[in-house]
């Protein structure tokens, strides 16, 4: 059973006697009941054997739990209610006042509104660092800094970056005596592009890795959820019992819905690569277009990492327009696609749109285009049709 696709439908799961289905149950609790009030005190919550309370897990959330370790090849899996609540655990299971993280310039953007909001009111202080040049990140390893986020590619503009040479600058650093932390510098990567199906986080060099199950796992645009997965042990306790104590429960109809959507994840994934790199490829040759973000494309930035590391890409590519073209122009271009709507989210089953401002969003470089930015998120409708759509407004402008 070497391919996702298969594993994420065989998976070993204990039915209740006598009701074998293909779909596991749905098991729902605030409180669970005891026995005695030894069993009460007896029940292990710390390592999963036994049921405590609807906070720590039922057999719906245990079983998703496992799937999705299995889907990234890690051990250990927390659920937590969205991708964003999985940033946010990883950073408060880590860190302390005095601590330092790093966040790559072209991370997901409320990753790094946390860190400047939150942890720096907590005496914890951020840096950002391009992804894109791993002496960069070298560079700004000190004594105080405990963990590094990577994520591949960038949100919005889908830089590749090379996660062997930046994880290679951590263990380096993490190597010298007196010059890293004193717990050492942990490396979580942001996952949810690669989805556990495009490469393995760990095999490159990740530490912990976090998804927004939102996205592809779902595929239902109806559902938040988030995972942190790790192969340590000792890193998985430290998120479990952050887990246990901050209150970051998921119900079950929610893991019911994300169960229900792995079944199809790899063929989805699958389909919108195919439909995306269809779209992007002709976006390439429109006129009013200066440059298409995808990393497949050969002169997107980190196309040769992506083709050294990935099986697959996601359903995201992003058009900068000629710079004559006004934010004006591209605002009314975006209000007049018709299938690709207005929203943040992806790997539903819905095209959509966003257009950003990109120079406000770069510290440690400088943003290179003079033209504006729209992101598109290609779903599950016919490409022809979503072809026409851009055209249409293209024709527009
Ligand atoms: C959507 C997204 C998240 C956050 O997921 P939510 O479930 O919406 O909180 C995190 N990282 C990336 C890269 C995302 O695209």
């Amino acid at each position: 059973m070497s391919h996702s696709s298969t594993q994420l439908i065989h998976h070993p799961y204990t039915p209740p006697a006598g009701f074998e289905a293909v779909s596991p149950a749905v098991h729902k609790a605030s409180t669970i009941i005891f026995p005695s009030v030894a069993a009460l005190r007896n029940r292990d919550w710390k390592h999963k054997t036994g049921y405590t309370y609807g906070l720590h897990g039922t057999p719906t959330t245990f079983t998703l739990e496992e799937r999705i370790a299995t889907l990234e090849g890690g051990q250990f899996c927390t659920l937590v209610p969205s991708g964003l609540a999985a940033i946010v655990l990883v950073d408060m299971a880590l860190l302390k006042a005095g601590d330092e993280v790093l966040i790559p310039d072209n991370a997901y953007g409320p990753n790094k509104a946390f860190a400047q909001a939150e942890l720096a009111s907590w005496g914890i202080t951020c840096q950002m660092y391009d992804p894109m040049n791993p002496a960069d990140l070298a560079a700004k390893l000190t004594l105080k800094t405990r963990l590094v986020w990577l994520e591949a590619p960038g949100s919005i503009t889908l830089e590749f970056p090379d996660l062997p040479a930046l994880a290679a600058a951590v263990r380096a650093h993490n190597a010298s005596p007196g010059q890293a932390h004193p717990q050492g510098v942990v490396t979580a990567l942001d996952n949810t592009w690669g989805a556990g199906l495009a490469f393995n986080a760990f095999a490159l060099g990740a530490d912990i890795s976090v998804q927004a199950l939102t996205k592809y796992p779902s595929g239902g645009a109806d559902v938040l959820m988030g995972s942190v997965v790790t192969n340590s042990e000792a890193l998985h306790l430290l998120v479990h019992f952050c887990h246990m104590r901050v209150g970051y429960g998921v119900s079950g109809n929610d893991a019911e819905l994300v169960l229900r959507g792995l079944n199809s994840m790899a063929l989805r994934y699958a389909a919108q690569d195919a439909a995306t790199r269809q779209l992007a490829g002709w976006m390439q040759g429109q006129p009013q277009i200066a440059a298409v973000l995808h990393p497949a494309l050969p002169d997107s930035p980190g196309h040769a990492q992506w083709k050294r590391d990935c099986l697959g890409a996601a359903c995201l590519f992003s058009a900068v327009f000629r710079p004559e073209f006004t934010q004006a122009q591209i605002d009314r271009f975006c209000d007049s696609l018709q299938l690709f709507r207005l929203g943040y989210s992806w790997a539903g089953p819905m095209s959509l749109c966003v257009p950003y401002d990109m120079p406000a969003l770069r510290v440690a470089k400088p943003w290179p285009h003079k033209g504006g930015l729209v992101r598109f998120s290609v779903g599950l409708e016919a490409v022809a049709d979503l072809q026409a759509d851009i055209a249409q407004a293209l024709a527009g402008l």
